[in-house]
Parts: structure tokens; sequence; C-alpha cells
């Protein structure tokens, strides 16, 4: 069994980033990201920040708009059109989720499509699945670049996704697609889960469930592609879907929590071919895919 780890991969595609950049730098040109963050969600605070430092680290110029919660439609209006009309901004990523006041569909439509590094408005979902990708989302677009790294071909498999998310499900059923799989898509009202997923050479799980694909799920030799991102707090089901695995104990006793994937790891691991841990797998190609996305809107515009 392989596991697949994301941070190769990720290496991969900086380095190919790295000389884009430097031929940009040579012109003048510094690629650059404005994110907007609305209220105090920490989890989105720790995610932004994240990629503000990668871009950093790039050599990308990064900004962040915090607005507070209270922040009216017409004040992110505002912004949004101030950033989608100046020329130094290349990509413009709005963090979801939104506090429940602010429709997230119109704010994601307003975006200019030149700048939406998310690939999450309307006319870069249609281009998605019209076969012309302009922006793809950067995890579905990494879970490619990871399935390419690792040699897994797709032409003429089965494969399912778990998961309808406009995030992650949807957009990756439209790249296994356009990849030439045969492609189930599999959600809440998916009556017997395990006899679609088994049906599935390539299985990508993108529920946010935790361990809820075991070895029923899956067929021998698949390869497993583990978006799901779960804190778990409970110590039995840490034991149990890590027997004998100290250092997750040690870290679920010092953290209170340990992250696990919508994968069953250990009970999956011995059926299959290949296999995404959590943390490690999926998780460094979303930031790195968001920086490819950000270089590729400064070169459409100004390249
Ligand atoms: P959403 O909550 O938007 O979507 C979850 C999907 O799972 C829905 O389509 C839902 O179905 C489906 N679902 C829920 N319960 C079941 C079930 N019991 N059986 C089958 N399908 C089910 O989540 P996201 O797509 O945004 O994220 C999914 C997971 O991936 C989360 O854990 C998230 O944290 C993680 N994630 C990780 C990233 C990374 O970089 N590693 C990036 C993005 C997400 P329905 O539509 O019917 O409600």
């Amino acid at each position: 069994m392989q596991t697949m780890e994301g941070k190769p991969v990720a290496d991969v595609l900086r380095q190919r980033l790295e000389g884009q950049v430097a031929a940009l730098r040579e012109r003048g040109i510094v690629p650059s990201l404005h994110a907007i963050l609305v209220g105090d969600d920490p989890a989105s605070a720790v995610y932004v920040r994240a990629k503000a430092k990668a871009c950093q680290e790039l050599g990308l110029a990064a900004q962040t708009h915090r607005l507070p919660a209270h922040t009216s439609a017409d004040e992110l209006a505002d912004l949004i059109d101030r950033l989608n009309h100046d020329p130094q901004v290349d990509g413009i990523l709005l963090q979801l989720p939104l506090p429940a006041h602010l429709p997230t569909a119109r704010f994601l439509a307003q975006i200019a499509p030149e700048k939406d590094v998310d690939g999450f408005h309307p006319e870069n979902v249609g281009l998605l699945w019209q076969g012309r990708p302009r922006f793809v989302p950067c995890t579905p677009a990494g879970i490619m670049e990871l399935l390419r790294f690792y040699g897994v071909t797709l032409e003429g498999k089965r494969a399912v996704v778990v998961g309808r998310s406009d995030i992650v499900g949807k957009p990756m059923a439209a790249l296994l697609l356009q990849a030439n799989a045969t492609v189930t898509v599999a959600h809440s009202r998916t009556p017997d889960l395990a006899q679609v997923c088994r049906q599935g050479q390539v299985v990508v799980a993108a529920v946010g469930r935790p361990a809820l694909l075991g070895a029923a799920h899956v067929q021998p030799g698949a390869v497993v592609v583990d978006v799901g991102v779960n804190r778990v707090e409970d110590r039995t089901l840490v034991e149990r879907l890590f027997p004998g695995d100290g250092e997750r104990l040690r870290e679920l006793n010092t953290k209170g929590y340990t992250l696990v994937g919508d994968v069953a790891f250990g009970e999956v691991a011995p059926v299959v071919a290949a296999l995404t841990p959590v943390p490690g797998g999926v998780g460094p190609l979303t930031i790195a895919q968001l920086l490819a996305n950000t270089v590729k809107a400064c070169l459409l515009r100004r390249g």
C-alpha cells in the first residue's frame, strides 16, 4: 500500500511556480493575492494566515482585508468592487463561511472572473464543466496533481466521489470526468453508500464525517483520496481508528483532539493500493494550488 503524501507534490508545484515568479519579477511584476476575511471565525483566520504566509514564501504579495462580523452587504460589495478595479490586484479570495446575513453566492459572483483564484465564480464553474477550465477550485485541482504525481491513470476507470459541495465534490467530479473516468457522485441521500463506493477504482471522500468509509467501502486495489479534516476528541474512537498508535494518543492528550479523515485509515489501508493520510495528504496541495492560481491570474492579465 502506498501512502500518498501531499508534501512532495506541493514541493514540485512550488518549484514550478518559482521560475514563473522569478520571470515576472524581472519584468517588475509581483503577483498579488488579496484575501477578504469577514468576522472572527478562528478557523478562517488560521486558513487566511496560512495562505498569506505561503504567498510571501513564494515571493508573492499578500494582503488580508479584515472586516467586522457586522459588515453590511454594501460595505463588502464596495471592497470587492475596489479590488476588482485595482490593476495591482491579481487574485481575490473571499474566505468562507461568511456571516449568515451576507449572501455567499451573490458575493462570489461579484468577484471579477479573471481574479477569481478560488474558481467559485459561476463563469469559472461553467468553463470547468465545459471542459475548458480557467480557474479550478484549489482542493480538487491539487488532488489531480497528486494523482498525476503518484502515476494514477484515470482514463476508463470507475471513480466515485463522496460529497457534492461546490468547493470539493462537484469540481472533483468535473475534473475526473474530463480525465475520462466514469464518475459517480454520492451524497447524504445515497442509499447503500458502501456498495456504491466499492465500485470505485478511484474513490475521493469529501464529506466531513470522521472515518465514515471503512473496509466495506473499498474494493481491493482501489486508490483512495481522503479530503476530510475532522477534529476528533473521543479517545475510544481514536483508539479504535489508530490501534497502537502512541503518537496519536499523545497528540490527543496534549491538544485535546486529533485530526481524522473521512476514511478509517487503519481499516482501509490493508485493502487498497494507495491512500492519502490525514493530515499530510490533500491539505498541503490546497494552498500550493492557490499559489498556482494566483500566478496564473497574474499571467493571464499581465503576462
Ligand atoms: P460540505 O459540508 O460542504 O459537503 C459535504 C458533503 O458530504 C455534502 O455533499 C453531503 O451531502 C455529503 N455527506 C454528508 N454526510 C454524508 C453521509 N453520511 N454519506 C454520504 N455523503 C454525506 O463539505 P466540504 O465539501 O466543504 O468539505 C468536506 C470535507 O473536506 C470537510 O471535512 C472539510 O473540512 C474537508 N476539506 C478539506 C480541505 C483540505 O484542504 N484538506 C479543503 C476543503 C475541505 P448533501 O449534499 O446531501 O448534504
